[in-house]
């Protein structure tokens, strides 16, 4: 059997619903983008060119600048961007709105970032092979590594921190296993509703997070070798591009 390709998006498509991961992963079914996906890859890119500025000129205006050059690089990427977007005015407040909650969280002026879009990768056994792209990883002059990601939506609810940080967990695994270095800090920055969860791992955290990446891995290659991808209604079932497809709809 092929070496399993994992990242925690796919486990997270797999841990949601199993068909869906089968349509994503091994069907390879293209879906059409989606507006909240590409609000995201804008920001993201801003924030990414923001961190190549001196640090005097990472401002709030600087990454207005930013806002319309990159979008149109992106429209000229996949030019059906352009019917997505009905209201172009409203398009740039909502994106305006979010540079903004970035602003009031962190001062990119203070400190400077070591990575932007870092890829971390490491095969975990014979069959399994992880990586991942971590927005950010900050190096201190002490040494400690901070890392970083952005969402734009809004902070889960309290309770659910947990399975946000799961994702950050699995990065500081690939980072901790291939530098020998223990992250200090995994921040996770909300710019939908300003709020920043951080967490410090420990190594029993990070070890637990293993064990349970190389469970789903398991239950991933049972379900490739025996063809057999149950779906799992919930209510993200409204927002999945299959529904009308999926033998749990249809
Ligand atoms: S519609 Fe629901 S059950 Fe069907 S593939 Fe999508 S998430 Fe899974």
């Amino acid at each position: 059997m092929e070496t399993l390709r994992l990242s925690p998006s796919r486990m997270n498509d797999f841990t949601n619903c199993p068909q869906l991961y089968k349509y994503r992963a091994i069907d390879q079914l293209p879906e059409p983008p989606s507006i909240d996906a590409e609000r995201g890859k804008l920001i993201h890119s801003i924030l990414e060119d923001l961190f190549e500025l001196p640090a005097n000129n990472r401002t709030i205006e600087s990454a207005r600048d930013l806002l319309p050059k990159r979008w149109a690089m992106q429209v000229l990427d996949k030019p059906e961007l352009s019917s997505l977007v009905l209201d172009e005015k409203e398009w740039f407040d909502r994106a305006d709105s979010l540079l903004k909650n970035y602003f009031s969280l962190e001062n990119p002026q203070t400190f400077e970032s070591t990575y932007r879009e870092l890829h971390l990768e490491r095969t975990i056994s014979d069959e399994i092979y992880l990586h991942g792209y971590v927005d950010r990883l900050d190096i201190a002059p002490t040494g400690e590594v901070r890392i970083v990601d952005y969402k734009t939506g809004k902070s889960p609810k309290p309770g659910w921190e947990e399975k946000a940080l799961f994702q950050l967990r699995v990065y500081a695994l690939l980072y901790w296993k291939n530098q020998g270095v223990l992250p200090k800090l995994l921040q996770l920055i909300y710019l939908g509703d300003s709020r920043i969860v951080k967490s410090e791992p420990t190594e029993a955290q990070l070890k637990s997070a293993e064990k349970v990446l190389n469970a789903i891995g398991q239950e991933i290659l049972t379900a490739i070798e025996s063809n057999h991808f149950p779906t799992k209604k919930s209510r993200l079932c409204d927002w999945c591009f299959f529904k009308a497809i999926c033998p749990a709809h249809n």
